[in-house]
């Protein structure tokens, strides 16, 4: 198995992401870059996350680079500031895993995650254990800046219509789970003139009140005081703060995918220009896409590939279900306070969040999974079941088939031995049918 998976490397804190690999990891990049160069590194906060940062700050010196501490940083934070001032990151979390995770993940120069491609480089010096070490005289400089998070609240102020929503005065409430959103989220807010009311907006590694996913089921306080309150929204963030969730000003939770069609349909009302989802995206930005009349390009499942298509085709918005939103105009990468700043400026421009969602075409899922020894074998046997049949198929990643009246997609995970079947279609009992069709043909092609 890979040593990077989806998000770089993640396990239990000092049993699995011990300081010593960490340490290594960061020699692993600082050897990669030819021990030249600048590395920002900042963490989220994890109860680990001081001891991690560190062991990552010895590891870039001891190769030689100049190293800049940005202390507790969203994972959006510390990509905008590497675009302007390092030539890499890393940024020491485990986004929404559970408490007692943490986790390494590489920034590129230009802010963006760190490619397949680099990564693979990184794993093999890892596993050759060929670190460069700097002569005595050459082991790097260790700065701090404490203002990575000013330089993006102000970034995320300029990227959107400010004045329009200072101008309203909105009454919002955050949750940002004690993650690191605590330290960007409320403040940027408050720089837009909202009245804020936060929860579980203190530094506290421990989440003492809910975890780091922000599943509607632990968001309930948030929803009861949105409705209490009668705030024009509510925003939940999970533990890195690259993705958020909304609560509409009825107190309803919005799911993501909705959540990614409302915005693209809001974007390409003012800008014309290619969309950006992967193939798990709901056939709603198809939909909203067409209407607009441009282009929708469809990507393998991960953020990086989707940020990556969208530089390439200059698309005008990206995004994944999941709460992942990304905007050219800020940097290219997912970006929960964006997000937020971006659907405030909409409740500005005199819609609703209940309206706009009410407006996104309606359709239904079915997903499960199947245990799997040979995926590589079974899913080649699932392409071939398809070749030279009417239905449209697409191998982006796995297999999505699609019927008149929906599709389903199957796809081998990345860390386990199981292939996930997820279908979608205009009513529950067909997205039902075409999931259980999937796990027959699952079950056939793995005997
Ligand atoms: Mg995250």
């Amino acid at each position: 198995m890979a040593f990077f998976g989806t998000n770089g490397v993640r396990g239990i804190a000092n049993e699995y992401i011990t300081p010593q690999l960490v340490i290594d990891v960061a020699r692993s990049i600082g050897t990669y870059m030819g021990s030249e160069g600048t590395v920002a590194i900042g963490r989220d906060t994890r109860a680990s996350g001081e001891m991690l940062k560190s062991a990552a700050i010895a590891g870039a010196l001891s190769v030689g680079l100049t190293v800049i501490d940005v202390g507790i940083v969203p994972t959006p934070s510390i990509q905008y500031y590497v675009k302007d001032h390092a030539d890499a990151g890393i940024v020491i979390t485990a986004s929404h895993n559970p408490r007692e995770y943490n986790g390494v993940k590489l920034i590129a120069e230009d802010g963006s995650e760190f490619s397949r491609e680099g990564e693979r480089e990184v794993e093999k010096i890892y596993y050759s254990r060929k670190f460069t070490a700097a002569s005595w005289e050459r082991t790097g400089d260790l700065r701090t800046d404490l203002n990575a998070n000013e330089y993006y609240i102000k970034g995320i102020i300029d990227s959107v219509d400010s004045e329009s929503i200072f101008r309203k005065g909105f009454k919002v409430v955050v949750d940002t789970g004690c993650g690191a959103g605590s330290v960007t989220l409320p403040f940027l807010l408050r720089r837009l003139g909202c009245e804020v009311i936060t929860i579980n907006a203190q530094v506290d590694g421990t989440f003492p009140w809910r975890n780091p996913e922000p599943t509607p089921d632990v968001l309930t306080e948030l929803i009861d005081i949105v409705k209490m309150t009668g705030a024009v929204m509510g925003v939940a963030q999970d533990g890195d703060a690259d993705r958020a969730v909304f609560i509409d000003e009825m107190g309803n939770f919005i799911p993501e995918d909705i959540l990614l069609a409302m915005m693209a349909k809001y974007v390409l009302e003012r800008k014309k220009g290619p969309v950006v989802t992967p193939v798990s995206s709901s056939s709603r930005m198809l939909d909203v896409t067409r209407d607009a009349g441009v282009e929708l390009v469809w990507t393998a499942v991960g953020s990086i590939n989707v940020a990556r298509k969208m530089m390439e085709v200059d698309a005008v918005f990206g995004g994944e279900g999941n709460g992942g939103l990304i905007f050219p105009e800020h940097q290219y990468c997912r970006d929960g306070a964006m997000a937020c700043a971006k659907f405030l400026e909409i409740i500005a421009g005199g819609q609703k969040l209940s309206e706009l969602a009410a407006s996104v075409p309606v359709y239904y899922n079915s997903k499960t999974k199947v245990r799997c020894e040979d995926l590589e074998g079974t899913m080649d046997k699932v392409k071939k079941a398809f070749a030279g049949s009417e239905n449209k198929v697409d191998a982006i990643d796995g297999v999505k088939i699609w019927y008149d009246d929906g599709w389903v997609l199957i796809r081998p995970s990345g860390t386990e031995p199981i292939i996930r079947i997820f279908a979608e279609s205009g009513t529950q009992e067909r997205a039902e049918g075409l999931m259980k069709e999937g796990v027959k043909l699952v079950e056939e092609c793995k005997a």
